[in-house]
């Protein structure tokens, strides 16, 4: 099943195109996002049931699966190779968690306004939790999980780095630096998760290619891991890591231009087109 935000609405995304959750249950499911992630099994049996039909759509109406997500988890440094560009020596023993703030987020064709010239690219592998998990444990971090999606980490690498010591959370939250989709993806059509091919590219230009058998901590690890602490409420979302290929680790560095198109893709899942514009207090950085 592959769920999506049509201008608000969730719709299942069909081949034939997308059919309206609310609709199509005459309201049994609602419109709202989190109602729709709390009851993710029941959705399942009724999109594997239906016989409504699905409608064509048009694809820049699509905006992210996931709204205003209550709990935004980042995870830094989750791929070796990604680890070793940025030029630590040692591996992280624990997962290096931040916060994207809930307002970051936007859809899978959106424009970004870039507030200067030093925003970088991540593609990742974002999780949606489906199931409340308090100290779960790794063999049942699965059971928690709604589906799969494509994002975009963006970041603004001065506010991130400036300062006595890095702050993630807020380099990483102008509006619309949390680009996903096309649709959460549930774990049936994806056979293997622990093995996708993982890319983002401007026009022919790959700047990262990798794979998610590399990520240092597992999805089902993350979820064990940040239950300890933080109840994951379904909605959640989990950012899990980017491979390498990063701007800031480049020489020189490759930072992202007003003009370009963004372009994340993950295998069984889909790719995302992100627009990039100038804001109105574009900054032009060293
Ligand atoms: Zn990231």
């Amino acid at each position: 099943m592959r769920l999506a935000n049509l201008e608000n609405r969730p719709v299942l995304l069909e081949a034939g195109g997308a059919i309206d959750l609310a609709r199509a249950s005459d309201g049994a499911f609602s419109t709202d996002f989190l109602d729709v992630y709390s009851r993710w099994e029941e959705v399942r049996a009724f999109a594997a049931s239906t016989t409504a039909s699905p409608a064509p759509y048009d694809p820049a109406s699509l905006r992210s699966p996931v709204p205003l997500p209550r709990q935004a988890f980042g995870i830094g440094l989750n791929y070796k190779d990604h680890a070793e560009e940025t030029g630590v020596r040692v591996l992280p023993a624990e997962p290096l968690v931040f916060t994207k703030f809930p307002t970051c987020h936007t859809g899978p064709e959106a424009t970004v306004a870039l507030p200067s010239s030093r925003v970088d690219y991540e593609v990742e592998l974002v999780v949606v939790i489906g199931k409340r998990a308090e100290h779960a444990d790794e063999a049942d971090g699965w059971d928690h999980v709604a589906g799969l999606t494509v994002g975009n980490d963006l970041s603004e690498r001065t506010v991130q780095l400036a300062g006595p010591v890095p702050q993630f959370s807020l380099g990483k939250s102008y509006p619309g630096f949390g680009p996903m989709g096309p649709a959460v993806v549930s774990l049936d059509e994806i056979p293997d998760p622990g093995n996708l091919d993982i890319r983002c590219q401007i026009g022919d230009e790959v700047l990262q290619s990798g794979n998610t058998k590399n990520l240092i901590f597992s999805v089902p690890a993350l979820v064990s891991k940040l239950s300890q602490v933080c109840p994951l409420l379904p909605g959640d979302v989990i950012w899990t890591g980017t491979p390498a290929g990063v701007g800031m680790g480049r020489k020189p560095e490759r930072m992202l231009k007003p003009g370009e198109t963004l372009t994340s893709t993950i295998s069984l899942i889909g790719e995302i087109n992100t627009r990039l514009v100038a804001s109105p207090d574009y900054i032009e950085r060293a």
